[in-house]
C-alpha cells in the first residue's frame, strides 16, 4: 500500500497528522482490530495548563504547558517534555503517539506520552527556568506519577530540569520519589548512561542497518544534523567505530570535512551551545549537509527538515532518524520510491526511553547499576529490537519504518484485545 507521491499535501504537516497517516499505512499490514487503530488515533487524555511564572526583574508572565496522554495498555504514560516556543496541543499528541509506538517496539513496559511549555528556554534564565520547572511540576501533581506517568527530558530540558522536577513532587507528595522522573542527575537516583542513550542507539542502529545494506562502517561517510545530546553522541560513537564523520551542524549552519572531522574535538551544545561553526576550519549550510553523499544521514535537530522540498536531493545511502519525526509524510514516500532506506525514528532513538526504564527500575528498587551494566542491556535491548524489525522487513518487504509500526501495532494490538475495551 504505497502513497501515491503526486498526492498533494500541505507541508509541513503537524506531528499528529503525520503520525495518524503513518498509523493507518501500518495497520492495513497486520491484523488488527479495526476498533483498535481508531481508539488509537486519540489520546487518551490532555492537560492544559497556565504557568504564572515571575521573571527575575519582578514581573510576570503567564506560559501554557501541555501533558498528553496517549496510551497506557501496556504500562504508564512514558515521555519526554520539552521547552521550545513552537510546542502546540497537536505536536504534544502526536509526539505522545509516536512514544507509544516507541515503547512498543522496545517492548518496554511503559505506554506513550508527551508534554511541553511553550517557550524559547535561551530567553530564561537559570532561575526562572527552575521556577517555570516547580510550577509546572505542581499543576501536573495529579497527573503524572512513578505508577501512572513519567516525564523525561526531550528538547530544551535536560537532567537538572528534571531535578528540579522531581525535587518539587516529592516535596509536595511529603517523600523521595525518584521514580516520577527519569533522566536525573545519578545522585538522586538518575541512570548512568541515560544523558548518552539515545545518540548511543542511534550509532548502534546505525551500525546495523550498515551492515545490513553491506556498507562496511570502517570508512563508512556520515553526516549529523544537530550536535545536542543525539547528534553529538553519535557521531562519536560512529567515529570511534570506525566511520568518518564528514559533518556535523547546530542551528548556525555545519562544520565539514571529506577526509572527517575529530568529533570529539568539537564541543557538543551542551559543552557549549552553538561552538559547531566557531571551531570549524571550513562551513556549510544546514540544507547543504541534508543533500551530501555520504553513506549515513542521521537527521538529529528537529522534526520535518527532510520535506517534499528537499527529498528528492537526498544523497546518502541510508537515512537513520535521530530526532522525532524529521522526515515528513511525503519525503518519507519520495525516499521509499528512490530505494534509500530511512531507520526510524521510534527504533533508532528509543535508546533514551529504554535507558530511562533501565533508571525507573533501579529507583523502584533503590539500587543503582553500573555504567558498564547500563550500556550491555541497552545494546543487548536494542539489538533485540533490530532483529524483531529487520524480521518483518525480510518476510514482509516492508520498508523499515512500516515494519517497526507493525511490530509495535502487533504488540499494542495484543495487549488491547487481552484487557478489552471497559467500561
Ligand atoms: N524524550 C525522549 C524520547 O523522545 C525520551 C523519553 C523518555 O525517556 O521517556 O524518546
Amino acid at each position: 500500500m504505497s502513497v501515491p507521491v503526486t498526492e498533494e499535501r500541505a507541508e509541513p504537516e503537524t506531528a499528529l497528522a503525520t503520525a495518524r497517516r503513518q498509523l493507518d499505512r501500518a495497520a492495513a499490514h497486520v491484523e488488527i482490530d479495526p476498533a483498535v487503530v481508531e481508539r488509537l488515533k486519540h489520546p487518551a487524555r490532555v492537560q492544559r495548563v497556565s504557568l504564572p511564572v515571575e521573571r527575575d526583574d519582578g514581573s510576570l508572565e503567564v506560559f501554557t504547558g501541555y501533558r498528553a496522554q496517549h496510551d497506557s495498555v501496556r504500562g504508564p504514560f512514558k515521555g519526554g517534555m520539552r521547552y521550545h516556543p513552537g510546542v502546540t496541543e497537536e505536536e504534544c499528541i502526536g509526539l505522545s503517539m509516536w512514544m507509544t509506538w516507541k515503547t512498543a517496539v522496545m517492548d518496554l513496559p511503559f505506554g506513550g506520552a508527551k508534554g511541553g511549555v511553550v517557550v524559547d528556554p535561551k530567553e530564561l534564565s537559570e532561575a526562572e527556568t527552575e521556577r517555570l520547572t516547580r510550577r509546572f511540576a505542581q499543576e501536573l501533581r495529579d497527573t503524572v506519577g512513578p505508577m501512572h506517568d513519567i516525564p523525561a527530558p526531550d528538547m530544551g530540558t535536560d537532567a537538572e530540569t528534571m531535578g528540579w522536577f522531581m525535587d518539587a513532587y516529592s516535596v509536595l507528595q511529603g517523600e523521595t520519589t525518584p521514580g516520577v522522573v527519569t533522566g536525573k542527575p545519578p545522585v538522586i537516583g538518575g541512570s548512568h548512561g541515560r544523558e548518552e542513550a539515545p545518540g548511543r542507539s542511534v550509532a548502534i542502529v546505525a551500525r546495523e542497518a550498515c551492515d545490513y545494506h553491506d556498507i562496511p562502517i570502517e570508512g563508512a561517510t556520515v553526516a549529523v544534523q544537530g550536535y545536542g545530546s543525539v547528534g553529538a553522541n553519535a557521531a562519536r560513537l560512529l567515529d570511534s567505530w570506525g566511520a568518518t564523520v564528514v559533518a556535523v551542524s547546530d542551528v548556525n549552519g555545519a562544520a565539514y570535512d571529506p577526509d572527517g572531522l575529530d568529533t570529539a574535538s568539537i564541543p557538543s551544545h551542551e559543552e557549549e551551545p552553538e561552538a559547531v561553526t566557531r571551531v570549524a576550519e571550513r562551513t556549510i549550510e544546514n540544507e547543504e549537509l541534508l543533500e551530501l553523499d555520504v553513506d549515513v544521514l542521521v537527521p538529529a535537530a528537529v522534526g520535518n527538515v527532510i520535506t517534499a522540498a528537499n527529498a528528492d536531493a537526498i544523497a546518502a545511502n541510508l537515512v537513520v532518524e535521530g530526532a522525532n519525526g524529521p522526515t515528513t509524510a511525503t519525503a518519507d514516500s519520495i525516499l521509499r520510491e528512490r530505494g534509500i532506506p530511512v531507520i526510524p525514528d521510534i527504533l533508532a532513538n528509543a535508546g533514551g526511553v529504554t535507558v530511562s526504564y533501565f533508571e525507573w527500575l533501579q529507583d523502584i528498587n533503590r539500587r543503582s547499576w553500573s555504567h558498564e551494566r547500563v550500556n550491555e542491556e541497552l545494546e543487548t535491548e536494542m539489538l533485540r529490537a533490530w532483529s524483531a524489525v529487520a524480521d518483518r522487513v525480510d518476510e514482509r518487504g516492508l520498508a523499515w519504518r512500516d515494519a517497526a509500526y507493525v511490530l509495535a501495532l502487533e504488540r499494542l494490538g495484543a495487549a488491547h484485545d487481552a484487557r478489552g475495551l471497559w467500561p
